[in-house]
């Protein structure tokens, strides 16, 4: 079974992209087929892939808007095992211009499901809304990943977030579930990171993942190089975490076959 896992949380910054990027990267590395949709306008997760957004032919926008098929906007990144749905600014018009469309929350499920047989994990970066491009990857996903951020508001807009979920699950899609939740940017010599991480646990039970994610400037100097963690500087603390990451998604994935 192919896991599809929105990387999902409305708060700007607190580490989507980077977890979407480099979590693929070792997930490929490990022998996992992988597929990256990047579904934020902005496209960091595009670029952290190293594609110039200015030169794509296709992208998630033609997906949604224009009908074109799924395969078509697929891009090898040049890596091993794995794929890409890149994405540029012309996806904000998205959101607008599929006020009418019919059945407009799942027109992402419908593309997934033409080719999810070919991955073993398929990623959707999410961008920091709860709109109709979350709803979208919500509706095609088997499961979501929220990073948290390590800091005094984490939980702030979390319970906002999973009455989200659960309004998707009872009229979207029944079977969508909590992954995993991260913590990220997590610095262990303040007293206020360890106690968000106790609260995190305290609201997400054994659903937070044992890999703690750091604050590691390696992390956030890899995509304006294009690379991934993987690439740029795996022996670094950071590069340590994502493939602990990877290893942790893999072994609770067989879990949960
Ligand atoms: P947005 O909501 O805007 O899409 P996001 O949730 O995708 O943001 P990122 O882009 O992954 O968040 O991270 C925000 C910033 O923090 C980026 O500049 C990134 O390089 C940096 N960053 C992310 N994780 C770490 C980390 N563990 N250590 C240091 N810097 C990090
Ligand atoms: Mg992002």
């Amino acid at each position: 079974m192919t896991n599809v896992i929105s990387i999902v949380n409305q708060k700007g910054g607190v580490g989507k992209t980077t977890t979407t990027v480099n979590l693929s990267a070792f997930l490929a590395q490990l022998g996992k087929k992988v597929l990256v949709i990047d579904l934020d306008p902005q496209g960091n997760a595009t670029s952290g892939y190293g594609f110039d957004k200015r030169k794509l032919d296709t992208s998630v926008y033609d997906l949604l808007v224009n009908e074109v098929p799924i395969a078509d906007v697929i891009r090898s990144t040049n890596r091993e095992n794995i794929d890409m749905c890149p994405t540029n600014i012309n996806l904000a018009g998205a959101e607008v211009e599929l006020v009418s469309a019919m059945s407009r929350e799942t027109i992402l499920k419908r593309a997934v499901d033409t080719i999810s047989h070919n991955y073993d994990f398929i990623l959707i970066d999410c961008p920091p809304s709860l709109g109709l491009l979350t709803l979208n990857a919500l509706a095609a996903s088997s499961d979501v990943i929220v990073p948290i951020q390590g800091e005094y508001y984490a939980l702030e807009g979390l319970t906002q977030l999973v009455d989200t979920i659960n309004l998707v699950r009872k009229h979207l899609n029944p079977t969508i579930g909590i992954f995993g939740v991260v913590i990220t940017m997590f610095d262990g010599r303040t007293q206020l990171t360890r106690q968000v991480t106790e609260e995190v646990k305290k609201y997400f039970g054994d659903k937070v993942f044992d890999t703690v994610i750091p604050r590691n400037v390696r992390l956030a100097e890899a995509p304006s190089f294009g690379k991934t963690i993987a690439e740029y500087d795996p022996k670094s603390r950071g590069g340590h975490a994502y493939i602990e990451l990877a290893q942790e998604v893999i072994s609770r994935a067989k879990r949960t076959e």
